[in-house]
């Protein structure tokens, strides 16, 4: 599958990775927006929230427990951060392999752009 987030979960292309384990996979964002800027990604392919099959409903969790504990080793845990999940065109998600943003390092606007 050509799927460029797959191939960085697996080694074949570089990144800035800050935690692997056989399920989920956190590397640094080519494009901050913030001071910290992670993607979190579930090593398995699906492309966005809306694809996710019953038997990966624990998927969000999994992935939000890896980013509170990533903020922490970052620095961030008690500044605070901002997690966010994009989901088709109106919300810009560019790739389709679901990922969570944690975005931190800085104060934040709301309502978010
Ligand atoms: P989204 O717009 O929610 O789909 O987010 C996709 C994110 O992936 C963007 O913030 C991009 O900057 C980031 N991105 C795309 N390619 C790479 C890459 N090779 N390494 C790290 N981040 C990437």
């Amino acid at each position: 599958m050509d799927c460029i987030f797959c191939k960085i979960a697996s080694g074949e292309i570089k990144s800035d990775i800050v935690y692997h384990d056989d399920r989920i996979t956190a590397f640094r964002d080519i494009n901050p927006q913030a001071p910290t800027h992670i993607l979190i990604i579930p090593n398995e392919h699906v492309p966005g929230v809306g694809d996710m099959k019953p038997e990966q409903a624990g998927m969000m969790s999994e992935l939000t427990r890896a980013a509170a504990a990533i903020a922490e080793q970052e620095g961030i845990g008690k500044s605070g951060f901002r997690l966010v999940v994009n989901s088709g065109p109106d919300a810009n998600q560019t790739v389709d392999h679901l990922h969570m943003h944690l975005l931190g390092g800085r104060a934040m606007k709301w309502p978010p752009g």
